[in-house]
């Protein structure tokens, strides 16, 4: 860390087995520079990127452990700078429960920049469909398809916090961060599909009802 103003408490949550772990331990950086904080369950690990503005660091807290939702102290989440909500495209539970992380992060961490991530894009059958995925427009967050295994779209979240944090939009990652080798194929037409599915979505009007998500007002 060159600069202290160049590092940033990144709260990451979401459902156990969305593929939190898997995805923070893809960056080589963040595995060799992680500490434990054993009294509250958390992992961080540093994940370090080079852009055209300096270095940046995402301080990345997660759970050790499976992560049931709720029961996070705010000791988790004060100071928290960024966040990425994760949640399973195999598994509807998962974004139904997005809602909830998202009112806990801001709760605590008020309006910062935070990105919503479906994982596990490689899996042919995703449960979770292009068209049903608007969250992040409701709440004006960003939206990734991810594949933690494939290491699909892994600087995405990370491109979009960093023009977000340093307030300049034409921030650049200059150098590809090391990523271990992908243990999944990515099917590219395939993702090509998902990628105009979810344009076609983001551009359509939003329908009134809000049945498949249980929503409650943040408080504040
Ligand atoms: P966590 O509970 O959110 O930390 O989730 P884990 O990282 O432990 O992942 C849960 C399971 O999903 C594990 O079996 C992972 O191997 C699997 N998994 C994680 N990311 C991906 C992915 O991108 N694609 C596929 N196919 N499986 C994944
Ligand atoms: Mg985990």
């Amino acid at each position: 860390m060159t600069e202290p103003s160049s590092s940033f408490k990144l709260i990451l949550v979401g459902d156990g087995g969305s593929g939190k772990t898997t995805f923070v331990k893809r960056h080589f950086s963040g595995e060799f520079e992680k500490m434990y904080i054993t009294t509250m369950g958390v992992e961080v690990h540093s994940l370090k990127f080079a852009t055209n503005f300096g270095e940046i660091t995402f301080e990345t807290w997660h759970t050790a452990g499976q992560g049931k939702f709720g029961g996070f102290r705010d000791g988790y989440y004060i100071e928290g700078k960024c966040g990425i909500i994760m949640f399973d495209l195999i598994s509807r539970i998962t974004y139904k429960n997005v809602p909830n992380w998202h009112r806990d992060l801001t709760r605590v961490c008020g309006n910062i920049p935070i990105v919503l991530c479906g994982n596990k894009v490689d899996i042919k059958d995703c449960k979770v469909k292009p068209k049903a995925i608007d969250f992040h427009h409701k709440k004006s967050i960003q939206y990734y398809d991810i594949s933690a295994k494939s290491n699909y779209n892994y600087e995405k979240p990370f491109l979009w916090l960093s023009r977000k944090l340093a307030g300049q939009q034409n921030l650049e990652f200059v150098a590809s961060p090391a990523l271990v080798p992908a243990e999944v194929e990515i099917n590219a037409a395939l993702m090509q599909q998902y990628t105009e599915e979810l344009n076609q979505a983001t551009a359509m009007p939003l329908p009134d009802e809000d049945d498949d998500l249980q929503r409650t007002p943040i408080k504040n």
